[in-house]
């Protein structure tokens, strides 16, 4: 035992030096649901959204992303609903649809309210130049369709609601009215018919593939959930992923914010050399890797729990 012991410790201390995370993950105990997670799955989502090709709003290939979705949404055993809208943009009206899908809790978990993992599937408009966004648009779809596969398999104590924005994307310069029409349509659309207190919390998705992923903390988000999150990193041994640095970012999360929903956003931002690759023709799936939706998916996995156990609390 102690000779075990020791050479298990002898083995950690050689991973450690060699600084692989990954490697190091494979010591600690991982919840069922988190260990149920297939960072190589999420990346194949993601080539398979990239193959479609540019997907910028209203554009044919982004109705393929949608089919895409949904017929990945009913493969795991989930019903989607397309919510769809049109949203007054620069260019005039454009038909948009964000796709939910919600996933069932454990027994006694129905009235709790519910947990949104989010993300956006559109890529930015660019003309003259083939955007593919596989990081910026492609990893955040790919990830909560993998999220859902382990949770359909290890549901929650809590509702958990798969949601698709579309139009996260600004079409001329993102400002408050040019950008995040998906989440801005959504915290409207139920505050109009009273359903926003059926969101417990919700946690966005975007550009979580990064090969070389560092996911600092956001500013405008609420303190608690990203306590629970940057804490849950450091038990799946993804702290170096997950560094005590902050950030301010402007994304899907805000609307819900503004309305009083406790969010947050896990988002990487230095994507490339100065962040090179950002909104750029290196944004192409060779950027990504499975490790890195491996760090992510095991650290909301491994904080779900406790999020929903303060949801369960609040209702
Ligand atoms: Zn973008």
């Amino acid at each position: 035992m102690t000779d075990r012991r020791g050479a298990v410790k002898v083995q950690v201390a050689a991973l450690l030096l060699i600084g692989s995370s990954v490697a190091f993950a494979v010591f600690q105990a991982l919840a069922p649901a988190a260990a149920a997670f297939d960072g190589e799955r999420a990346l194949a989502h993601a080539a398979a959204m990239v193959a479609l090709g540019p997907r910028p709003l209203g554009s044919e290939a982004l109705e393929r992303n949608r089919s895409y979705i949904e017929q990945q949404l009913e493969t795991i055993g989930l019903t989607s609903e397309r919510q769809a809208f049109t949203a007054a943009t620069p260019i005039g009206p454009v038909e948009m649809a964000n796709i939910v899908a919600k996933i069932d809790p454990l027994p006694g978990g129905e009235g709790a309210p519910a947990l949104v993992l989010a993300g956006h599937y559109d890529t930015k408009l660019f003309e003259g130049v083939r955007f593919v966004g596989a990081n910026d648009g492609a990893s955040s779809a790919a990830i909560l369709l993998e999220l859902g596969r382990v949770l359909v398999e290890h549901p929650a104590t809590v509702p958990v609601w798969l949601v698709f924005f579309d139009g996260e994307e600004a079409v001329v310069l993102w400002s408050d009215t040019d950008s995040t029409y998906g989440s801005r349509h959504m915290v409207e659309r139920m505050r109009r018919d009273g359903s926003l207190d059926q969101i417990g919390a919700l946690v966005l998705l975007d550009m979580i593939g990064d090969a070389d992923l560092q996911i600092p903390r956001e500013i405008g988000s609420t303190p608690w959930l990203g306590d629970l999150i940057w804490e849950a990193a450091r038990t799946a041994g993804h702290a170096a992923r997950f560094p005590d640095q902050w950030h301010a970012i402007s994304d899907d999360h805000l609307p819900f914010i503004d309305a009083g929903v406790a969010a947050t956003d896990l988002i990487d931002f230095s994507y490339g050399p100065g962040n090179r690759y950002w909104h750029s023709p290196f944004d192409t799936i060779e950027r990504l890797s499975a490790d890195s939706f491996q760090a992510v998916g095991e650290t909301v996995l491994t904080a779900l729990p406790r999020i929903a156990e303060r949801l369960a609390g609040h209702r």
